[in-house]
């Protein structure tokens, strides 16, 4: 049985809103429309990682001009160098209309679908489809305005004659457009605009060729020329929506609601086939055209054996988009297998892949960059406060750094200061370990947690090992 394609209007992807609150700063790439060199201001939020920005430029211009699809990107670096950062900056530069999906490799293991779904959905997703539909609209001066008065209630009828220049045409009216002009409030003389297909009119006007007669009856002033040349004018309306919004829409009896509610289930290959088709034809009689949007993987390394030999099968087909990846790992073990590789991917993966790396800050683009957030986050620092963090965040790590912001003001707040100085910076990170001081705790105390075992090793107070529930 045919699946009727049916569209909803553009409902854009929810972008990872657990990424919002740690990139909230990011407003875009930052860099030079032109010649795509990385500014120097810091109004787009980002700092430093110059190669970075201006390949994810280059990248985002050929996402942009639609000339590239089913490419692989792998961003490259240590934790904390700004790998989500500069790829929220891109979603950030893209048009409304170019989908951008952040998926997190972890939320592929825990859905309620096979990974491959996962996947396909998320790609799906990625690819928007413009849908361009011609209503036609009449702009014209209304001569004579007939309302059948024998016709009443919900079903009134009537003709309307209106013309430009040099035409003179009768329109029959339904219900739908009587109501609009009455609401209106249109009279002969007035320039109106009806959309035929919702049957709404608008009032644009009136017209210069009875400017006089009206003057002179002290009626509206507002005049507009009479629109010359065609009576019929059409007008474009276009939409995007993702490939994944028209399969969700065509497969479940709920329709479009099952978007709401995310419970989208898997989705039979053979509506997806059918959807390609119906698109495809649509392409061909101009009535939509494919965009093709950028799918961001976070963590890509978390992914196993199987999803990246799907992703590069996937990345073959006609309508794939960009896919962006990021990994903070160097060589290590491919999940599923016991080989290990740079980044986490295979070989043969990697070999299609072109990477962007992303270094380490110098400590003066850390304290910019905690400078911005602490703007972010509405919270006034003393320069020595910043001066702390800053150390703090070339010792400890950038994301440690940007917590102890939030946290260095609940103490400042406690003490009843509107600006955090260094001491309450100093008590946060006393209050609140960073990972290194973490490890120490536990290699110190190590005897005393909880082990692999579910026991306590009480050997050191000579006691026995004890079962934990
Ligand atoms: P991981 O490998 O651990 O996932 P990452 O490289 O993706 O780390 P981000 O999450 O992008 O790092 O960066 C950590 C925090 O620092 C975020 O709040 C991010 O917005 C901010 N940040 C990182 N780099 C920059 C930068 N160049 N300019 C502005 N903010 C940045």
């Amino acid at each position: 049985m045919a699946v009727p394609i049916s569209t909803v209007s553009e409902s854009r992807e929810i972008r990872g809103l657990n990424l919002i609150a740690a990139h909230s700063h990011i407003k875009g790439l930052g860099v030079d429309p032109a010649t795509l060199e990385p500014l120097s201001t810091t109004a787009h939020g980002l700092i430093g990682q110059d190669k970075a920005r201006k390949a994810a430029a280059i990248i985002l211009k050929m996402v942009q001009e639609g000339k590239i699809a089913g490419r692989a990107v792998l961003i490259a670096g240590p934790p904390s160098t700004g790998k989500t950062a500069i790829a929220m900056g891109m979603a950030q530069s893209l048009g409304a209309e170019v989908p951008f999906t952040v998926l997190s490799s972890s939320e592929i293991f825990s859905l309620e679908m096979s990974k491959t779904e996962a996947l396909t959905q998320a790609f799906r997703k990625s690819i928007g489809v413009r849908i361009t539909e011609e209503s036609e609209m009449i702009e014209g001066e209304v001569v004579e305005i007939q309302i059948d008065r024998s016709v009443t209630g919900s079903n009134k009828q009537g003709k309307l004659t209106i013309k430009t220049t040099d035409m003179e045409t009768v329109y029959d009216m339904g219900t739908k457009m009587i109501d609009s002009m009455t609401k209106e409030r249109i009279m002969s003389g007035d320039v109106i605009s009806i959309d035929k297909s919702s049957g709404k009119v608008t009032k644009l006007g009136r017209s210069y060729a009875k400017a006089r007669d009206y003057d002179a009856m002290g009626a509206d002033t507002k005049f507009v020329q009479c629109p010359d040349g065609e009576l019929q004018k059409r007008k474009e309306v276009t939409h995007t929506v993702s490939l994944h919004e028209i399969d969700v829409i065509n497969s479940r009896t709920q329709g479009f609601l099952a978007l709401f509610s995310g419970d989208t289930g898997e989705i039979r290959s053979e509506v997806r086939d059918q959807i390609n088709t119906k698109v495809g034809e649509w392409k061909e009689e101009g009535k939509a055209t494919i965009v093709p949007g950028v799918l961001f993987i976070d963590e890509v390394h978390m992914l196993d054996i199987e999803c990246f030999s799907f992703i590069n099968r996937a990345l073959e087909d006609e309508l794939a988009p960009i896919v962006i990846m990021a990994s903070n790992k160097g060589n290590s073990r491919i999940r599923g297998t016991n080989y290990k590789s740079p980044h986490g991917l295979p070989l043969d993966f990697l070999d299609r892949v072109v990477i962007v790396s992303t270094h380490p800050y110098q400590s003066d683009e850390i304290g910019q960059i905690l400078n911005i957030r602490a703007q972010e986050e509405d919270v006034d620092l003393t320069p020595d406060a910043l001066a702390l963090l800053t150390k703090i965040g070339s010792e400890a790590g950038l994301r440690y750094s940007s917590n102890l912001i939030i946290t260095s003001a609940l103490m400042a707040t406690k003490r009843k200061a509107k600006v955090v100085d260094h001491k309450d910076v100093e008590r946060s990170y006393k209050l609140f370990y960073d990972s290194d001081r973490s490890v120490k705790f536990v290699a110190e105390y190590e005897k005393r947690f909880i082990n692999e075992e579910g026991t306590v090793d009480f050997s050191h107070t000579n006691g026995d090992a004890m079962e934990v529930s």
